[in-house]
């Protein structure tokens, strides 16, 4: 989508701080990190959100994506956290889906 800011960010019309990259998914940091590691996990295809998804697909990459970064950053030994944020309650405020993969410090429990 021409006015997505992740879609910019994709195809490398908004520079940023690729972690992974193939065909199906981009990953990058996340311009205001909430741990210290904090990467974002995005279809290339612009999806609105986790309840816009239609081809499972779209799941096995982006999981898989997801804890094949977290096995490469050597997260696997403390831990991590994915996160996919939906719609307003859930506090989604960029429409593309993401996942957000936090790691290196105690993540709290329940989210505020
Ligand atoms: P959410 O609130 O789940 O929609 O998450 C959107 C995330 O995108 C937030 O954590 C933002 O910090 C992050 N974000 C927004 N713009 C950018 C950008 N240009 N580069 C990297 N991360 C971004």
């Amino acid at each position: 989508m021409s006015d997505c800011i992740f879609c910019k960010i994709a195809n490398g019309e908004i520079p940023s701080q690729f972690v992974y990259s193939d065909d199906y998914v981009v990953a990058f940091k996340d311009v205001n990190p909430q741990a210290p590691v904090h990467v974002l996990v995005i279809p290339r295809e612009h999806i609105a959100s986790s309840a816009k998804v239609e081809d499972s697909s779209v799941w096995s990459r982006l999981m898989s994506s997801a804890a094949k970064i977290a096995r490469e950053l050597g997260l696997e030994t403390d831990g991590y956290r994915m996160v996919i944020n939906t719609g307003e309650h859930g506090g989604q405020t960029v429409p593309h889906l993401h996942l957000h993969l936090l790691a290196g410090r105690n993540l709290g429990w329940p989210p505020g």
